[in-house]
């Protein structure tokens, strides 16, 4: 998992001094951007990541996921939080669990009815 600062960034700097690596830069014309060659995701420092932990806006830091799941996952969660207005964490990942285990339930027990049919 990495971080990347969005367009609704509101410049309130809180990110970049909390930032135990420095990885949080500033362009010349005062765009906030993250240097992934400095980014440790602050493992090691912290046990969640300052950048986003600090940011005052819903969407100033954001999540990038590498692992495509992950970034679905983070992503409509994201989604899930702003239709409801509160903090819905790993919503997704819930339903897709609990409908994957209710699946193989189904499964199983097809494939137990087909065993006895057979015997
Ligand atoms: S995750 Fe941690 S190390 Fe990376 S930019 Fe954010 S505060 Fe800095
Ligand atoms: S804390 Fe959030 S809003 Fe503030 S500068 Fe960093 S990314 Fe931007």
């Amino acid at each position: 998992m990495s971080y990347k600062i969005t367009s609704q960034c509101i410049s309130c700097d809180r990110c970049r001094s909390v930032c135990p690596t420095g990885a949080i830069k500033i362009t010349t014309d005062g765009h906030y951007w993250i240097d992934s060659n400095l980014c440790t995701n602050c493992v090691g420092a912290y046990s969640v990541s300052q950048c986003l932990a600090y940011c005052p806006t819903q969407d100033g830091c954001i999540p990038v996921p590498t692992d495509y799941w992950e970034w679905w996952f983070a992503t409509h969660d994201r989604l899930i939080d702003k239709l409801t207005g509160t903090s819905q964490t790993d919503y997704w990942k819930r339903w897709f669990n609990l409908y994957s285990q209710k699946l193989s339930e189904q499964l199983s027990k097809r494939k137990q009815k087909v065993v006895s049919v057979e015997a």
